[in-house]
């Protein structure tokens, strides 16, 4: 189950975080999805809305996911996943990363960011999927990414 994605976005979703650090950045990605492969032909930078602890925690606002939604709906693309950055910390998934993930087949892809607090630059970028019908059996599982 690869996440594909073309070379300049994957350049963009990296860049995005080294923009926002030492804070944390977020998106949406858009694309197609047949169940299992991910394509991202789309990505939307959304605003972090998580001012209290915006290094450590991003938060996507509904109005932001709903106009994702309507914009793909009109491209004809679906939401396949969200990215986010996570600086000065591993691109691992945090217990809260977890906890908040609730798209089912959808990717979640975190870059971390390392620098001295004024700089960052983007180091390693993981995606995760999210498998699973409900918060009982949901479980994350390391996706490959192919870029192309
Ligand atoms: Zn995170």
């Amino acid at each position: 189950m690869p996440l594909t994605i073309p070379k300049h976005l994957y350049d963009q979703l990296r860049a995005h975080g080294e923009d926002t650090y030492p804070n944390e950045c977020c998106g949406i990605m858009l694309g197609a999805s047949d169940g299992e492969n991910l394509t991202v032909s789309q990505l939307i930078r959304a605003g972090n809305t998580r001012t209290d602890s915006a290094h450590n925690r991003y938060h996507i606002a509904p109005q932001e996911l709903i106009a994702a939604q309507r914009e793909g709906r009109k491209l004809g693309l679906d939401i396949v996943g969200f990215y986010h950055s996570h600086p000065d910390h591993p691109a691992q998934w945090s217990t809260t990363d977890f906890a908040e993930a609730h798209w089912f087949g959808c990717a979640y892809v975190i870059t971390s960011v390392d620098g001295d607090k004024t700089t960052g630059t983007a180091q390693i970028t993981n995606s995760f999927f999210l498998t699973g019908t409900s918060e009982d059996d949901k479980a994350i599982i390391h996706q490959p990414i192919e870029i192309v």
